[in-house]
């Protein structure tokens, strides 16, 4: 019998699901939209430090209140009962990302997103600490000596700084900050707000220090769908291969058309400028977040050849392929406008047509109704009442759709501080004659005594013996 030799090697192929990551070292660039980006970060981490320190009524204007359920948002304060108005919220960002994204790209990624943001100063520290990217390499490489130590122990350092007082301005968003300092100073400040302190400067040195890109490659959710919202006239940062194609080294002075050379030098500096590591001559790629620094770098390029900028430049795939203009307005971006408009404009009727006064009413389980000693019938119920104005309130309690004559034992009236919420016991007594049938579908009514507009209800039932029905 004869054995076959294969004309191909069958040795099955074995591809890894992990693959290793190769540690990314950008060089830095200045230009344009260096600037731009500076700007993005910078103004970014002043919102997040120093809104925390904008007082507001007496109080930090910005604070998530959770040991007494409410939320402030400087001349608002917003209950757990008013979720609705934080679901409008995000379903408002939210289409203001798709929009953004349609026209822009990935825009937010680049200039303003906390990854990008932190990552970005964690590798300011790296440059100050160990140099530019060449040093930083050969540094990698280097044995451990007393240099590398230092030099590494003081970037840690300062990462860790950093990440401290990140997490100590995030904790003084739900624990008021200007409270918070001094508790931690003397150590009087709770377990729960060192251990949310300790729990953001280990994720804040671990994302922005060690995984960098890779959370934007890998862990970004908005990353992975963003592509899908992109349209032939969404902007995007793209190498215009049609000009720089063949790409090729030459002499600054060659006439590289002579040549049959792009305009592309072949350099590379697109890709070592790179945080994420990719090569935009590659076409558009997932880990691209839109931070336009090879624009910055091919620019620069171009500047040194007496070549015109743009051979890497934000453009559309319209533009780029088929040299039409992009269209600015189209279907899509208007109708994500026409939505958020239309949501801002029922968030902010929700907002000021939202009750100032808080009632639920719970009916007393232990009994459907009594007879008292007058011979009347008697219904008792726990009313929930709260405050939700931001000064002393007095509220005037009552009732609606009962028979003639019905009476309320109980507090009429009562004063409640700002966000208060008391529970008040109520009973209604009716004369039996009155009653004509066993159940009344009735409501309760809470009201601030300034505002008779501020009238709420709830609905509520009262009970009576069958025999008293005809
Ligand atoms: S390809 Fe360009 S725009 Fe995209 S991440 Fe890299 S440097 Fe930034
Ligand atoms: S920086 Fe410009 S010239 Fe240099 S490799 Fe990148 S695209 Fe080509």
């Amino acid at each position: 019998m004869s054995t076959k030799i294969p004309s191909q090697d069958q040795t099955p192929q074995v591809t890894e699901l992990y693959s290793k990551r190769n540690k990314i070292q950008p060089r830095s660039i200045k230009g344009r939209f260096e600037v731009l980006r500076k700007l993005g970060a910078y103004g970014f981490l002043a919102l997040f430090a120093g809104v925390a320190w904008i007082n507001w009524d007496g109080r930090q204007g910005l604070l998530f209140d959770l040991p007494h359920r409410r939320f402030y948002l400087f001349g608002l304060t917003i209950w757990p009962q008013d979720l609705v108005l934080l679901s409008w919220f995000l379903i408002i960002a939210a289409f203001a990302l798709f929009a953004v994204t349609v026209f822009a790209g990935r825009i937010w990624c680049g200039y303003t997103c906390p990854q990008t943001v932190w990552t970005k100063i964690f590798l300011e520290i790296e440059r100050w600490t160990e140099g530019e990217r060449n040093a930083r390499m050969r540094m990698d490489k280097a044995q451990l000596d007393w240099n590398k130590i230092w030099r590494r122990g003081l970037k840690h350092l300062g990462w860790l700084g950093v990440s401290l007082l990140t997490g100590i301005v995030f904790v003084g968003y739900f624990a008021p900050i200007r409270e918070l300092l001094p508790a931690l100073w003397h150590g009087t400040a709770n377990s729960s707000e060192w251990t949310w302190i300790g729990i953001f400067t280990i994720a804040t040195y671990l994302n922005a220090g060690w995984m960098r890109e890779q959370i934007c490659m890998y862990a970004c959710p908005y990353g992975r769908f963003q592509s899908v919202m992109f349209d032939r006239d969404t902007l995007i940062i793209s190498y215009d291969h049609a000009r720089g194609e063949p790409r090729g080294a030459r002499k600054r002075d060659a006439d590289h058309k002579e040549q049959a050379l792009g305009d592309c030098i072949d350099c590379k500096l697109c890709v070592q400028v790179c945080p994420t590591g990719i090569d935009i001559r590659d076409g558009l790629q997932l880990a691209c977040i839109a931070c336009a620094a090879c624009i910055d770098a091919c620019d620069h390029v171009m500047e040194q050849m007496g070549y015109a900028p743009g051979l890497v430049r934000y453009t559309s795939e319209n533009a780029l392929e088929h040299g039409q203009h992009t269209h600015i307005l189209r279907p899509r971006l208007i109708g994500y406008s026409l939505a958020i408009i239309a949501m801002i404009g029922l968030m902010t009727y929700s907002l000021v047509t939202r009750p100032l006064v808080g009632l639920d009413v719970i009916r007393d389980r232990n009994a459907l109704y009594r007879e008292n000693s007058d011979g009347d019938i008697e219904n008792s119920y726990i009313l929930n009442v709260m405050n939700k104005s931001q000064k002393p309130e007095r509220i005037d309690l009552s009732f609606s759709h009962m028979p003639q004559g019905t009476h309320m034992e109980g507090e009429q009236s009562i004063v409640l501080q700002p966000g208060e919420m008391r529970s008040v016991t109520e009973t209604l007594e009716e004369n039996p004659d009155e009653i004509h049938e066993n159940e009344v579908h009735m409501d309760f009514h809470a009201r601030l005594e300034e505002d008779p507009k501020t009238d709420i209800d709830s609905p509520s039932r009262f009970f009576a013996p069958y025999q008293h029905r005809n």
